[in-house]
């Protein structure tokens, strides 16, 4: 790979230059600017295919290298969903295509989604892939596994093929039943009221019961709250290869939001009450998480702004998340090598990554706030508009 780097302005905008090692050079010597491995995102939804007004790879790769994150693993439940061999080869031509045009050579990875019509699909796939994506309970698409013989299926299949399983906790049964019970609310917060961290863990547990007796190594995404963390805690001191991403939304925003967000604090898993919030941090300080996926799930501010039942779910994220770790790093919540821990080392090994070169430069001075005008995401909009934040890149490069 031609080594490229990608220099960013104060003002937001994006200039793209040959490697340079005297400009690295000089700018390494400014004092206030770090360099930190190339961050890895586990977990994002670039909308290719079918949904491209919401985001593509031309506008997601500028968001991806602008956050410090030079490789992304993109979820299958698009337009159609990502669950054969010829869509995920269909899916790359379609990436490498905007990725030519945006002149970013973006590394990525994809998942096949588990479909109950395609198991004979999830072995052909595998080394086209990272791993498998499995919908417990239903989210953006229409790709959901929520019967118990279907996900023995999956789970012996993904332990003998040693591939990844990683899941939407959320048991489908049991947020149905709780959506007919408050299905007289309508405010957004009622999202986190079906959406209850008993539904989560419900689902945690099955996925943790499938994994012990099949053997398979286990993602348990977006992890949210306290009965599950203590879930993933049990089963890694059992000696299971089971391992958690939480997400900034989690880290960073609570149900106190929705007053201010509305439609915007809307995602799945919902956000939880403070204490879950802290007992997150804390597991983030203790190994029980391992890693920090953006989930970054773009849809436009009017889609936002809808009622309650009709606003979907998902915040976008990818640009956002690293300033964000940082600060919460400058404020004692967490230290730098727990920061390149989560965001580089454990997704590296999660998913089995070789070693690369790459790396980001960020100001560790300079505080800014986030502005929606600036952002490169296709959506333009942030849940985190107006905090200021510390810790911007100022140069991502990529080169092996
Ligand atoms: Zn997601």
């Amino acid at each position: 790979m031609k080594p490229v780097s990608f220099f960013f302005t104060e003002t937001d905008t994006i200039a793209y230059n040959e490697y340079n090692c005297d400009s690295i050079d000089a700018l390494l010597k400014t004092k206030k600017l770090i360099k930190l491995p190339g961050l890895i995102d586990p977990h994002v939804h670039f909308r290719t295919p079918g949904q491209e007004y919401k985001e593509n790879w031309e506008s997601g790769s500028v968001a991806a290298i602008r956050g410090g994150y030079t490789q992304v693993f993109d979820m299958p439940n698009t337009i159609p969903s990502s669950v054969t061999l010829e869509r995920i080869v269909e899916k790359k031509k379609l990436i490498d295509a905007q990725l030519k045009t945006a002149k970013i050579p973006l590394r990525y990875g994809l998942y096949v989604g588990a479909s109950r019509q395609h198991f004979d699909q999830i072995p052909l796939c595998k080394n086209d892939v990272i791993g498998i994506k499995v919908f417990m309970g239903a989210s953006t698409g229409d790709l959901l596994m929520d019967d118990l013989p279907s996900l023995e299926i999956l789970f012996e299949i993904a332990g003998k093929e040693d591939m990844l399983v990683a899941v939407h906790a959320e048991s489908e049964a049991m947020l149905q039943q709780r959506k007919a019970l408050l299905k007289d609310e309508h405010a957004y917060c009622t999202h986190s009221k079906i959406r209850s961290p008993e539904v989560a863990a419900a689902a945690v547990k099955q996925a943790i019961d499938l994994a012990r007796k099949h053997k398979t190594r286990l993602y348990v995404l977006h992890v949210s709250s306290i009965p599950e963390l203590e879930l993933i805690k049990a089963a890694k001191a059992e000696g299971l290869a089971v391992f958690a991403e939480t997400c900034p939304h989690y880290l960073f925003l609570t149900t106190k939001d929705y007053a201010r967000l509305e439609g915007c604090a809307q995602m799945n898993p919902a956000l939880r009450d403070p204490e879950h919030q802290e007992a997150l941090w804390q597991a983030v300080r203790d190994g029980i998480i391992d890693t920090i996926g953006s989930d970054h799930a773009p849809h436009t501010i009017d889609e936002k702004s809808e009622a309650f039942g009709c606003c979907p779910s998902g915040v976008p994220g990818i640009e956002t998340t690293l300033p964000l770790l940082f600060t919460a790093h400058t404020e004692g919540r967490l230290s730098l090598e727990k920061l390149i821990e989560l965001t580089h080392h454990n997704p590296r090994k999660l998913l089995r990554l070789p070693e690369n070169n790459d790396f980001v430069l960020i100001d560790t001075e300079t505080k800014r706030a986030v502005k929606n005008e600036n952002l490169a995401t296709k959506s333009k909009w942030s849940p985190y508009a107006g905090m200021a934040l510390v810790g911007w890149p100022v140069m991502t490069a990529i080169q092996n």
